[in-house]
């Protein structure tokens, strides 16, 4: 079963379901992501669960154009979450089983190397543009 495809609206209720305040979760309390992060070395991922995605299957070459209409770049953690551009447009939609904090997982490739990043899904800076 393929994982489903999120619109922006899932995102935030998903964003929204997070639990337990401000206390560090014992699942992912080692993920310090509020922009886009390599995956911490040795961080148990296995208490994430994805719950969907945002890749388009219909979309076969999705657009690697981003969107910063306030000038922010890529790796900023005040960076716009708009799901229609990259990388967002890539990501896979995490939840922790825990406290239900919600994240972006993207696979960047770059030209001989791949990483896995992370980011936390911010409500506040999801943005519905196309
Ligand atoms: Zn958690």
């Amino acid at each position: 079963m393929s994982a489903p495809v999120l619109s922006t609206a899932d995102l935030l209720r998903i964003a929204a379901e997070r639990s337990g305040g401000e206390q560090r979760c014992p699942s992912c309390g080692g993920l310090h992501c509020p922009g886009w992060e390599a995956i911490p070395g040795g961080f148990d991922a296995g208490g994430l669960k994805q719950v969907g995605t945002l890749r388009d299957p219909e979309v076969h070459e999705p657009t690697v154009e981003e969107y910063h209409p306030a000038g922010t770049r890529t790796w900023d953690a005040d960076a716009p979450i708009a799901p229609a551009f990259h990388p967002y447009n890539q990501s896979d939609v995490l939840q922790c089983a825990h406290c239900h904090r919600a994240f972006l997982r993207w696979t960047e490739y770059g030209g001989y190397y791949q990483e896995a990043r992370i980011r936390e899904i911010n409500p506040e800076l999801v943005v519905q543009a196309l």
